[in-house]
């Protein structure tokens, strides 16, 4: 038993089973590492996002703290990190309590004092003792034209020094852990670091001079120097390779398995689709026909489709989804289309019934809220075929409802997103073609990991005729003034969104600011003002979403429950209180709600003091682009690619080690690798499988693990 574990079953997590036993050690829990105790534990999973010892060695150093430069007294520059050696001279002790204690040392160009509060006499004669040679690593600084050093980050014995790292890492920390204690836990767990049979393309790994696994996780941990942490450098490279390509592998796995299942071959563009196209007031646009050519590919191969339809708010996909139900309605088959809410489900119906309506197919929508014996009735038309298409929500399908014959199911995802339920939905149909629609305009490399198991097709042209949003920024200061011009809009006639911000992470707060804000418009505006949150009772947000969309209000204060959906055309101004909180993608769903007729639509993004940089850079890219997509890449330069897909709320594994955008290039061809992989060794039978599957268990991939324990 290697020192520093104790090895107690308590800090045995139940293993996946089959995972192979050289897995063990990284999937002990922290509390097996010497020193480490419940408290601590507590701390560290916090801050490393699990308790066990790989999420704790996934937990990268964003810094370095060199202490390699060792020039003399003389040498050493103003705010420079040195480590000098020096003979300890005296000690002035402190005057008064706050007052610091000086400890003057010297080497032979010069004096330096060792300055430090709160100190006990009796300890800093014990590190510091007059006469002894010591080595002292900290930061310059010269006070009053003397150089100094305020609390050294080290200090030890000439002999003591040899076992101070030269180059210190340092993790980025939570409240209550010092880096300290991260290093000596690291420090503890690579102490019993397993080596792995190697899983990586020995051709590959030889081109970017990539070492070996737990080779790549020491260099991490103990970088050589700042270079080390760039995501160029080659052990961070592996390692972030790594963690795409068990990603991809278990994705182009699951889509191996689903793939093969039979789908169905459907011949396109029938009678049907025809009376549909020549019904529409409109032609379809580049990117729609694009699209729906892509579409019509899939369905008529016999395989099953499953892909994803990226576009805008008001980029058309309805008609697209449409076109797609009916390449299955034409060759006798049914086709669903379910949406992530109530309100959404029926907005979709009303759009969609008179489209289908004009080429004779039958629709009916059924959501939680038919009961009873219209329920009923609806199941039975369902169940006989009668209802061609059906509309619905999400927990429609999970619902016991049996169809006559599904052939093809959209689901429009908005912004949710849930690669689980997709995945179980798949597991569930017979052969039916899947289309997803997202209004999240993603950037390319996400795609991949969001939906790697789809193919995409994106609405990156808006149809024509639309006025651009003039987008405005606007302090909080002067906020008043603005009020004052939406009296002169809503007199001619303007109906406006007011989005109140999010307050940290609780609705309640949301709910308190957003009221507020409504009182006080209220006190304006009257009874022409109202107020939906996501507090409120479905049938009272209802009420009031119908009232604004028939015209009865003019202001709807909201929270965010606003973006997930909602059709109000006549809507032409938003305005978004204190739009630093927002991230760009939410800001740029939110202003799509507007901009959709014929007028011209004002954006006001309504900012409070103290703007960081990146939020004003945020606001700025607002004010210069419509483009979704460009929006989109923006966001993944600004903040990381687990905020945008939002990976906690969904159960999407985001990454640890590896880094978008800087490694994107390392997911592209992590992708490419697993679809090589899996077609020459679909159940990871050859040696090198084999070292692929215990990759898959250290990252989890169960979904995948689950078909190699089904054989
Ligand atoms: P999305 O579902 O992507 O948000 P919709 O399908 O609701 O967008 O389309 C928004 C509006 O644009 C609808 O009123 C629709 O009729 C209209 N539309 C769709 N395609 C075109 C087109 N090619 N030319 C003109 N208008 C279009
Ligand atoms: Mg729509």
């Amino acid at each position: 038993m290697p020192s520093g574990l104790a090895e107690t079953s308590e800090n045995n997590q139940k293993p996946q089973p089959g995972r192979p036993f050289a897995l063990d050690p990284l999937f002990r829990r922290v509390t097996a590492l010497d020193g480490i105790g419940p408290r601590n534990a507590g701390l560290l999973q916090k801050l490393c996002d699990g308790d066990r010892v790989f999420d704790l060695l996934s937990h990268l150093p964003i810094a370095v703290i060199d202490r390699r430069h060792a020039p003399s007294i003389k040498d050493a520059a103003d705010g420079a990190i040195v480590t000098l050696t020096l003979t300890v001279e005296k000690h002035s002790l402190a005057a008064r309590r706050n007052m610091p204690s000086r400890v003057r040392c010297r080497d032979e160009t010069g004096a330096i004092d060792l300055v430090f509060f709160h100190a006990r006499k009796d300890w800093l004669v014990k590190i510091l003792p007059p006469g002894a040679t010591i080595v002292a690593s900290g930061k310059i600084e010269y006070f009053q034209g003397q150089p100094q050093m305020v609390h050294p980050d080290a200090i030890g014995t000439a002999e003591e020094w040899r076992d101070i790292a030269r180059v210190e890492p340092v993790y980025p920390l939570t409240q209550g852990i010092s880096n300290k204690l991260v290093c000596k836990a690291v420090t503890a767990a690579l102490g019993n670091l397993p080596s792995l049979p190697e899983w990586l393309d020995e051709a590959h790994k030889k081109r970017g001079r990539w070492p070996s696994w737990d080779d790549a996780i020491r260099a991490v941990h103990n970088p050589a120097g700042a270079d080390a942490l760039l995501p160029a450098h080659p052990a961070r490279q592996r390692l972030a390779y790594d963690e795409f390509l068990a990603g991809q592998l278990a994705i182009a796995m699951v889509r191996y398995h689903q793939q093969k299942r039979q789908g169905r071959a459907y011949q396109t563009g029938g009678a049907m689709r025809k009376a549909l196209l020549d019904s529409l007031p409109f032609a379809l646009t580049g990117a729609q026909q694009r699209s729906i050519a892509e579409i019509d590919m899939d369905m008529q191969a016999p395989m099953r489709m499953l892909r994803l339809l990226q576009g805008d708010v008001g980029a058309g996909k309805t008609v697209i989804a449409a076109l797609a139900m009916l390449n299955a309605v034409e060759n006798g088959a049914q086709a669903t289309l379910m949406a992530p809410t109530e309100i959404l489900a029926r907005q979709h119906a009303d759009n969609l019934k008179p489209l289908f309506e004009a080429c004779g197919v039958s629709c009916v929508v059924l959501t939680g809220r038919d009961k009873g014996k219209g329920r009923e009735a609806l199941m039975t038309q369902i169940a006989d075929g009668t209802a061609q298409i059906v509309i619905g929500t999400h927990a429609l399908f999970q619902d016991t409802i049996a169809f006559a014959d599904l052939g093809m199911a959209v689901i429009d995802e908005q912004h949710r997103f849930g690669v689980h339920q997709r995945l179980m939905l798949a597991a569930k149909g017979k052969g039916v073609d899947v289309l997803v629609m997202t209004a999240t305009p993603i950037p390319r490399t996400l795609t991949l990991t969001a939906y790697g198991d789809m193919d995409v097709s994106r609405l990156d042209e808006k149809p024509p005729g639309r006025k651009p949003i003039d987008t405005r920024l606007i302090s909080n200061e002067h906020i008043e003034p603005m009020i004052d011009g939406l009296q002169r809009q809503i007199a001619s006639g303007a109906r406006i969104y007011w989005v109140c911000p999010l307050v940290e992470e609780s609705e309640l707060m949301d709910v308190a600011a957003a009221t507020e804000r409504y009182e006080i418009l209220q006190a304006r505006f009257g009874d022409r003002v109202g107020l939906v949150h996501g507090r409120m009772k479905p049938e009272d947000k209802d009420r009031v979403m119908a009232q604004f969309s028939a015209g009865d209000i003019d202001i709807l204060v909201a929270t965010t429950v606003i973006e997930v959906g909602v059709d109000v055309p006549a809507a032409t101004i938003m305005i978004i209180e204190h739009a630093e909180r927002f991230g760009l993608s939410q800001l740029h769903q939110l202003r799509g709600r507007v901009g959709r007729g014929g007028t011209q639509s004002y954006c006001f993004l309504v900012y409070g003091k103290n703007l960081t940089a990146t939020a004003r850079q945020r606001l700025k890219v607002m004010r210069e682009t419509e483009d979704g997509f460009r929006i989109a890449e923006k966001d993944l330069e600004l903040r990381g690619a687990g905020e945008i897909l939002g990976t906690r709320q969904s159960g999407m594994p985001g990454f640890k080690l590896a880094t978008l955008p800087a490694h994107s290039d390392l997911l592209a061809a992590a992708r490419d690798d697993a679809r090589l992989i899996i077609q020459k060794d679909p159940h990871l039978n050859t040696s090198r499988g084999a070292a692929l599957r215990v990759l898959l268990y250290l990252f989890e991939r169960d979904q995948a693990i689950k078909f190699l324990q089904s054989g």
